[in-house]
């Protein structure tokens, strides 16, 4: 059984915060403070470049993504860090679409994050071969799969609903009519358990920063499935991706497995912060956190219908078809939300209308869910979102 008491004490929270975010920027773990000042002052301070070999720095972006791997139900040697999960959506696509050399559409859907449906774009129009992004509704995905998609390309977990794709069905389905997936677990990892080797999933990709809580900014990884590993050519064929990085070879070929999706040199200083975070995750069980998280979010459903009746749900009902976040919409959710982050209760608003919740049981248990279900109804019930500087929009919502 995963304790909560002792994820909880593993993080930072700031006095009187009720943190409903971590859906986007994971809290502060207590050791990442200490791990970094330790790398920062006795590695790059003292080694110097020494630190690469000596601190084993060159191999960080596979060891830390063999801990990922426990969490998405990845075989060992199939995940790497580096870049941001863009890149990484790029990388994917990439490779995916040469692996089916004689189709033409990319299947995705409008939940999609838009920047995976922009690096498609931009990829599909540099290509400059006729590719077409196909977008439709989530719930037509299914059906519009056929014989022409070359590569299927989802987010498991919608970021603005919480919507869940059943990953293992349309990967099969996929694979049936001879697609390869690109599945993106952005808002999957660390909020609910993947099991991206029993979906057969080709390639999946996903940020740190968010429910693994690496820090602003932190390494994405990618996946590439076993069977694909040495045939994968890799497209963003950086120095260390090559088979030999310190021969200097001026022909690119590939390094061994999963070693080829690595690019450029890898930051250090982020990946101590992400290796301390990971340590909050030992000893806890991704079916305990979907429990959990489970539980949570329908009691925040349950008393926000009870007692907010203004607001409706945008996410659905049943918990077995969302991830691990919840919104709600409000003609007035913008400012809605800018008046409760004011009085510590931290979501965010997702336009057009929706104020979004993220629930982490890692660190948020029944108290918060009370707790902010309190402040949304007073601030519901006073009107206290209707005040100017609530009604003023920031850069970053
Ligand atoms: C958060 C998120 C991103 C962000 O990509 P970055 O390159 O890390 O900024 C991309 N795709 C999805 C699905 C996301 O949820």
């Amino acid at each position: 059984m995963t304790d909560f008491n002792k994820t909880r004490s593993q993080f930072h929270m700031p006095e009187g915060v009720v943190y409903l975010d971590g859906n986007s920027l994971g809290p502060l773990p207590v050791s990442a403070k200490a791990r970094v000042s330790a790398m920062i002052a006795d590695e790059w301070g003292e080694m110097l470049i020494k630190g690469w070999n000596g601190a084993g720095w060159m191999k960080q972006p596979r060891s830390v993504g063999d801990r990922i791997a426990r969490l998405i139900g990845a075989e060992k040697d199939t995940v790497v860090m580096g870049d941001t999960l863009s890149l990484k959506v790029h990388q994917a696509l990439a490779s995916a679409l040469e692996l089916k050399p004689a189709r033409r559409v990319v299947l995705s859907d409008n939940g999609n994050f838009p920047s995976d449906l922009y690096i498609a774009q931009g990829l599909l129009k540099s290509l400059d071969r006729g590719y077409v992004l196909k977008v439709v509704d989530p719930e037509e995905v299914e059906d519009a799969i056929d014989d022409q998609v070359a590569v299927l390309m989802l987010t498991e977990v919608d970021y603005r609903t919480g919507r869940l794709h059943d990953m293992k069905a349309l990967t099969a389905k996929a694979h049936a009519k001879g697609a390869i997936t690109v599945w993106d677990l952005a808002h999957s990892a660390g909020a609910l358990p993947v099991d991206l080797a029993g979906a057969g999933a080709d390639f999946a990709v996903g940020c740190t920063y968010k429910y693994l809580n690496g820090g602003p900014g932190s390494p994405a990884f990618i996946y590439v499935a076993p069977q694909h590993l040495e045939t994968t050519r890799p497209t963003l064929s950086g120095w260390l991706g090559h088979e030999a990085p310190f021969e200097f070879d001026l022909e690119y070929r590939p390094g061994a497995g999963i070693d080829r999706m690595r690019v450029g040199t890898p930051p250090i200083i982020a990946l101590a912060a992400l290796d301390a975070a990971l340590d909050a995750w030992d000893g806890v069980e991704m079916e305990d956190v979907r429990k959990r998280s489970m539980e949570l979010t329908d009691l925040f459903i349950a008393e926000i219908e009870k007692r907010c009746p203004s607001l409706v749900l945008n996410s659905p009902r049943d918990a077995m078809k969302r991830g691990s976040q919840v919104s709600f919409r409000h003609a007035q959710g913008y400012a809605i939300m800018q008046a409760l982050i004011a009085r510590g209760v931290i979501g965010d608003f997702r336009a057009p209308d929706s104020i979004r919740f993220g629930f982490t049981p890692l660190y948020i248990g029944e108290a918060e869910v009370m707790a902010a279900v309190a402040m949304i109804e007073k601030v519901l019930n006073e009107r206290l979102w209707d005040a100017p500087a609530y009604l003023k929009k920031a850069e970053v919502t």
